[in-house]
């Protein structure tokens, strides 16, 4: 069905390069539009679980990440005021690799990986209204300039064009949670390749390293009132977020000392979209299911779909059919995720007290008397291989 197919991808971000690399990989002919003048990324890291690394494995791109991102050990939970540990998740599993990876190295190697491929990029092309016509799609460009495409996949994130030419507009809400990003320089080589998150009142801050303890990655959340704007470039002053995190460990304290360029992001629940693909249009990554960030699966999700979409596309006759079973494929799982990322915000901010003790407590016996059963809670999540059999 795909062999020298004409797609046109819209979005350079993890989603548009994975699935433009797994169509060309299929003998599609593939060309992929971005608004950005150049790939770049923003300086931030990413956690790359067992079930995103299957697909980039399976797309060819797993010695790449190995490399550019040794595998993590574990993700420790620890209480925010003396950081003492409540529960630690090991990562050891040899055949479920879990990766910290800056955000700038995913890109590139996602990059590299759809010009290997055959994929086009073009880059500058800034795309106002999607318009599903009868035999293609219509592209309406901010310089003025419109296209009819055959076959468009819309990969373009939260604010996505092609997510509203499938569906009636939603309103997000904010969730009354901020958070804070940055990256810190390091020059630690030695640090342990794990992923911490110091729990608090009202807030949590998650900190790994990066590039081999060359910089330190940090997302900071405070459930707050005032409202911010959802979007990858606002900037803020360090200094909010040292006041905010204050009461927290020494290590925590010191290490924000050092923070420079922070940047502020409003969380907003966005719903699922309803129709992930009809006619010639379809959706992945953000486009279809935004995510809290509380989970770590908006990136392994985004994968996901990719692998699946081009998948269904290349097994079927009709583009329908084939959105059809993509999105009886994947709609369940994503949400089940994005709920279950939402419930974790809860879990990181309870408030002192005996119902606060009594988690931590549990997790912490939990962990000590059954850590298999415990880590096996994560089974449906990090044990989903999409490309199992393809
Ligand atoms: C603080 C934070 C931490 C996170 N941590 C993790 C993590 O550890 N692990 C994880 O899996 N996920 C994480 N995520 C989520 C993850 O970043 C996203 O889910 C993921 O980047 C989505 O990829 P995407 O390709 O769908 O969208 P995007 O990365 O947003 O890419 C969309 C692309 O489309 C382009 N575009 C948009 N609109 C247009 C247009 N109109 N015309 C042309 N081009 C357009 C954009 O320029 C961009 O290149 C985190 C998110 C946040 C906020």
């Amino acid at each position: 069905m795909l062999i020298g197919q004409e797609i046109t991808v819209l979005g350079a971000g993890i989603a548009g390069l994975a699935v433009a690399t797994a169509l060309a990989q299929r003998g599609a002919k593939v060309r992929v539009l971005d608004q950005a003048d150049a790939i770049r990324e923003v300086g931030a890291g990413l956690q790359i679980s067992p079930n995103g690394a299957v697909v980039l494995k399976a797309l060819g791109l797993g010695d790449a990440l190995a490399e550019a991102a040794p595998r993590a050990r574990a993700v420790v939970l620890r209480d925010f005021r003396r950081g003492a540990q409540v529960f630690r998740m090991g990562l050891a599993r040899a055949d479920r690799p879990y990766h910290l990876v800056h955000r700038a190295d995913l890109i590139e190697i996602l990059r590299r990986g759809a010009k290997a491929a055959g994929v086009t990029v073009e880059l500058g092309r800034r795309v106002v209204a999607v318009t599903p016509e009868v035999d293609g799609v219509r592209l309406s460009c901010a310089d003025g300039h419109t296209e009819t495409v055959p076959l468009l996949i819309g990969a373009d994130g939260l604010h996505s064009p092609t997510r509203a030419a499938l569906n009636k507009p939603v309103r997000p809400f904010f969730t009354g949670q901020v958070a804070w990003r940055c990256t810190i320089p390091l020059d630690a080589p030695d640090t342990p390749p794990e992923a911490s998150v110091h729990m608090g009142p009202g807030r949590h801050i998650v900190t790994y390293p990066l590039r081999g303890g060359a910089l330190m990655n940090v997302v900071a959340v405070e459930e707050r009132d005032g409202w911010a704007a959802e979007g990858w470039s606002h900037r803020d002053d360090p200094a909010n977020l040292r006041a905010a995190f204050a009461d927290f460990a020494p290590e925590i304290r010191d290490l924000l000392y050092r923070a420079g360029e922070v940047y502020l992001w409003g969380l907003f629940r966005h719903p699922v979209a309803k129709s992930w693909g009809q006619g010639r249009v379809a959706l992945l990554g953000d486009a279809a299911h935004p995510t809290l960030p509380f989970l770590a699966q908006g990136a392994n999700m985004a994968l996901e779909d990719a692998w699946v979409l081009a998948a269904t596309l290349a097994d079927e006759e009709d583009t329908d059919t084939a959105f059809a079973r993509y999105e009886a494929a994947r709609r369940a799982r994503c949400a089940r995720i994005v709920e279950a990322a939402s419930k974790n915000a809860e879990n990181y901010h309870l408030r002192p007290g005996p119902y606060r003790a009594a988690a931590h407590a549990a997790l912490r016996l939990g962990a000590r008397l059954a850590p298999q059963a415990v880590a096996g809670r994560f089974d449906w999540l990090y044990g989903h291989d999409v490309t199992a059999g393809r």
